[in-house]
């Protein structure tokens, strides 16, 4: 199948999981970030021209290779862990990033953006599994957490993201999605100054019908637009 195909079933699929949501949806979009992770930038300018306009990547090197070539405007999400180094290099293209976990990078992104007369959108990820694996804040602490980012004038706090574990039966991974939409929810409610609560970003591929029926209104798919990656 081609590019363009796999994102209209994408696309309806969607659609499709937007009637099952099975709570109060936040916004009235589920955003499509397309994951190019690996993929050239052929294959994104097909993407894009039938309808993607926001990109994810988890590693800074790629963005700025790619951004130099890719003559289309799109939206840069950065979905990866994000080292204290790179922070320089990403701040000034990136529209969103969605891995802010821990303090220290919280810091390093405001010190940036506000050399940059910039303010920097991000989410906070949580590791709701608790999974050693995974980069991500312990839900316990994302409330807290949230409060001292919402002191940083030069970061707008504007969700929460989240990567399931990988099950083979993905109704298990339902229950990740539903404690984060829970805690997205009570982050809305304590009305931090200084913030705008609006992105939940969960579901993958494999998951994101799911991720969508629990209340996702940002899913990042990647193989199930541009087929399996090639390491
Ligand atoms: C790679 C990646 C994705 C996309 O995964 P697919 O299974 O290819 O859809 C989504 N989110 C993050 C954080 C990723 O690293």
């Amino acid at each position: 199948m081609s590019i363009a195909q796999n994102l209209t079933q994408i696309l309806s699929d969607i659609n499709l999981a937007i009637e099952r949501v099975k709570v109060p949806r936040i916004g009235d979009e589920v955003k499509l970030v397309a994951v190019t992770k690996n993929h050239d930038v052929h294959a994104m300018r097909e993407a894009i021209d039938n309808g993607v306009y926001a990109i994810g990547e988890n590693r800074v090197q790629e963005v700025l290779e790619k951004c130099v070539i890719l003559d289309r405007k799109v939206e840069w999400h950065l979905i990866g862990h994000l080292q204290t180094n790179k922070v320089k290099q990403i701040v000034p293209t990136a529209d969103l990033i969605q891995s802010v976990d821990s303090e220290r990078i919280a810091l390093e992104i405001n010190r940036i953006a506000e050399k940059l007369g910039k303010r920097q959108d991000v989410l906070i990820q949580v590791n709701v599994s608790g999974e050693e694996s995974k980069f991500g804040i312990n839900p316990k602490f994302v409330i807290d957490f949230a409060k001292q980012v919402s002191n940083l004038n030069n970061i707008r706090l504007c969700g929460l993201m989240t990567i399931a574990p990988n099950h083979e039966d993905i109704e298990l991974t339902r229950p990740v999605f539903r404690e984060l939409y829970s805690l997205f929810t009570e982050l809305r409610s304590v009305n931090i100054n200084n913030t705008n609560i609006e992105w939940l970003s969960m579901g993958m591929t494999n998951d994101f019908t799911i991720a969508i029926e629990e209340g996702s209104n940002l899913v990042r798919v990647g193989t199930g637009i541009f087929g399996a990656r090639q390491y």
